[in-house]
C-alpha cells in the first residue's frame, strides 16, 4: 500500500490568484479607439475586490450598508441623491456631487 496521493488531488493554490479584472479600459488598436478588458490580477477583500491597476468593486450589500452606490453619470447620481444615497463614480471611487 502506498500513502502517496495521486498528483491530481493536490490543492491548487494558484486558482484564485489567476482570476483577472474584467473592467473595460479605453485604448487603441489598428482600427482606432476601442475598449478592452483590463486583465490585471484580482485581489479579493471582505467587501469586494480590486485589481493591480487600481480598479475596484464593492459588493452591493456593502454599498447599501455604507449609504452609497455606483452611478454611471451625474443624472443617475442625482436620482440616487434624492433617495439619500451617494452616487459614486465607478472609475475612481469619487462622489459625483
Ligand atoms: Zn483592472
Amino acid at each position: 500500500m502506498s500513502a502517496t496521493p495521486p498528483p491530481e488531488s493536490l490543492p491548487n493554490d494558484q486558482a484564485e490568484a489567476q482570476e483577472q479584472c474584467s473592467d473595460l479600459v479605453q485604448g487603441y488598436d489598428e482600427d482606432g479607439p476601442t475598449a478592452f478588458e483590463c486583465g490585471a490580477p484580482l485581489r479579493h477583500t471582505d467587501s469586494g475586490y480590486s485589481c493591480a491597476r487600481g480598479h475596484s468593486y464593492t459588493y452591493a450589500a456593502v454599498r447599501a450598508a455604507e449609504g452609497w452606490d455606483y452611478a454611471s453619470d451625474a443624472v443617475e447620481a442625482a436620482l440616487l441623491g434624492h433617495a439619500g444615497v451617494i452616487g459614486i463614480r465607478p472609475d475612481d471611487g469619487r462622489p459625483w456631487l
